[in-house]
């Protein structure tokens, strides 16, 4: 019997990593934050004083570069050649760098080639941009979580704020830096962040999160 694959797409702050892991933890199955993969890679790249823009120099870097994830105490960790980095890949730098060095399709072949082995071992929830259209294309739990740009700046705010990061940034900062990644994951050649006609559209501005969580669920048939 195949695994129970489900893909969980849509824009930064969307809540698609809560709903993913809430539904994950209902299920008693995996939960994958792929963009954890994409920054881990941004990482590697600012270390080695790399553009993450600079396809001709990230590309030697990939050949040479091993990203995986695993689960521990139902948490996911990011190991980068071998080294944990999970609390080292939620920086605005690093977040920036991941949604540039997302564009290269070299880089994302290879991870979307590591999130398909996942998917082929084990029932797994994965959260990303692509999942439902490039990675998992053949699975037939597709959704694509959404909210506004305003709300979606807000809840970002409102997390970093409480981490005692971003204090100094504006609601309307936020709102721009926001955009400018949607642009970047949207309009890149390969892979974009889109929504796939058979993907359930969950539009959250409006919807608090246990809402969402039971939309999901009831869609999905074991
Ligand atoms: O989801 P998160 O904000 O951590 O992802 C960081 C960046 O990695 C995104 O802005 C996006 O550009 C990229 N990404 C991607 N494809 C994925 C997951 C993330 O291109 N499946």
């Amino acid at each position: 019997m195949p695994f129970l694959n489900i893909a969980i797409d849509g824009p930064a702050g969307a809540g698609k990593s809560t709903i993913a892991k809430a539904v994950a933890k209902e299920l008693g199955i995996l939960y994958l934050d792929t963009g954890a993969m994409y920054r881990a890679m941004a990482l590697c790249a600012l270390r080695a004083g790399v553009d993450p823009n600079d396809a001709a120099r990230v590309l030697p870097l990939l050949e040479v570069t091993d990203i995986f994830a695993k689960c521990i105490d139902g948490v996911q960790h990011t190991f980068l050649n071998g080294e944990d980095v999970s609390g080292l890949i939620r920086t605005p730098e690093v977040s920036k760098g991941a949604s540039d060095i997302a564009v290269i399709p070299a880089v994302r072949v290879k991870l979307a080639q590591t999130q398909r082995n996942i998917a082929m071992e084990s029932d797994v929830v994965m959260d990303g941009r692509e999942i439902g259209s490039y990675v998992i294309p053949q699975t037939p739990y597709k959704f694509f979580v959404t909210a506004s740009v305003e709300e979606r700046a807000r809840r970002r705010l409102a997390e970093l704020r409480e981490k005692g990061q971003y204090n100094d940034v504006s609601q309307e900062e936020m709102q721009s830096e926001i955009a400018a990644r949607d642009h970047t994951d949207s309009t890149r050649a390969f892979a974009p962040l889109k929504r796939m006609p058979d993907a359930v559209l969950i539009d959250t501005t409006d919807m608090d999160i246990p809402t969402a969580v039971r939309a999901v669920l009831s869609r999905i048939k074991r």
